[in-house]
């Protein structure tokens, strides 16, 4: 396996895009203005756990002055507000803790994983959460709990939450991060101030993945245009050859389907609905190729459009030719339309069936 190892977060510089959320959190530090509550939204990947993780450095970097909370008490201090850009360090004990996941006044409350692979955040979590936040800091500024993924929250957790929120014990910064501000009850989103994040630049990402991770041109190319605008996904697949390796055996199916009789994806069907925990990403790789074949059939291609696929790009402009732009788009729609249905336990195999009743045959050789 090659690895391409990450920076370690040190500092605000360190983190790629997002420039306009990283200036928000630092000024409401500089500025004594943090909230008690934010909540982080964006794609899977995109970083949202690592400006949290940052947020919660900055917050209590040894280097770092006194900052109050907003609603809280008002300073005694006369301490002057840290404009230092150096904070975090990412040298300081506290910042090294953090980057590792250990220090002790920094929670980090995930979901579980079951074995469906369907996160869930239970209220034993939140209960135990809530005990230590009760509990007076160890030796930090604040109590930080970054609680990741809070749209796996079950409603009976996320309600236990609210009680939080609505009364923030002293010295508390809670730090939620979800896919959709609107996955979340609005009596929670509304108690955060929402930061989010949106994909970044292809060539962002393409940069960033040559300079900092040292990842071969070529690679990095394919990798950024894969990557739907999420750093943080693209740097996994860099390091994790399987991600790719798994692309091309997707992108292998969906050959043999659209090659194969009404039959042949009978058997398909049947074949792939016995791997129940890969069929989502299989249909999400299947997803952006009809969205690259609905973009090339509508025509030439418009400035601005960039195709996710580029390595299969002489293939998609050959069936481009074949296939109708309705028939792309009826596959893109249906492929979608599956993704929606399994997530809610729907048969698997019927599922792929009437998929593959969609795709559209190869013309018969006349
Ligand atoms: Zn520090």
């Amino acid at each position: 396996m090659t690895h391409y190892n990450p920076p370690m977060p040190t500092n605000w510089n360190t983190i790629i895009g997002h420039d306009w959320a990283v200036e928000l959190l630092a000024k409401a530090i500089e500025h004594d203005r943090v909230g008690h509550a934010y909540l982080i939204t964006g794609p899977e990947h995109i970083g949202k756990t690592t400006m949290a993780r940052t947020f919660a450095q900055a917050l209590n970097c040894e280097a770092g002055g006194k900052p109050q909370v907003a609603s809280g008490k008002s300073s005694t201090s006369d301490q002057q507000p840290t404009t230092n850009n150096q904070i975090p360090c990412g040298k300081c004990r506290a910042c090294k803790l953090i980057a590792e996941d250990r220090h002790p006044d920094v929670r980090l409350v995930e979901p579980e994983v079951s074995g469906r692979g369907k996160p869930t955040l239970k209220i034993e979590a939140i209960r135990e959460l809530q005990q230590d936040l009760n509990l007076s800091t160890y030796e930090a500024r604040y109590k930080v709990a970054i609680l990741t993924r809070f749209d796996a929250a079950t409603i009976g957790a996320a309600n236990a939450f609210l009680k939080t929120l609505e009364e923030p014990p002293n010295k508390v910064i809670l730090l939620l991060t979800a896919t959709d501000a609107d996955t979340l009850l609005p009596t929670i989103s509304s108690r955060c101030r929402t930061i989010g994040l949106r994909p970044l630049p292809t060539d962002t990402i393409e940069q960033s993945l040559t300079i900092r991770w040292h990842v071969p041109d070529d690679k990095a190319h394919l990798l950024a245009h894969l990557s739907d605008g999420r750093l943080g996904w693209a740097v996994q697949a860099a390091q994790d050859p399987t991600i790719l390796e798994n692309r091309e055996q997707h992108l292998a199916w969906l050959d043999e389907a659209l090659n194969g009789s009404r039959v042949a994806r009978f058997d398909l069907a049947d074949k792939l609905s016995r791997k129940p925990e890969q069929l989502p990403t299989i249909l999400q790789t299947w997803l952006s190729w009809w969205r690259d074949l609905t973009i090339l059939a509508q025509g030439p291609t418009r400035d601005g459009i960039v195709l996710t696929n580029i390595d299969q790009e002489s293939q998609l402009a050959q069936l481009a030719q074949t296939w109708t732009a309705e028939q792309a788009l009826a596959s893109l729609k249906q492929t979608n339309l599956a993704l929606w249905q399994l997530e809610r336990n729907a048969n698997t195999r019927l599922v792929l069936e009437n998929l593959f009743l969609i795709y559209p045959l190869q013309p018969s050789p006349s």
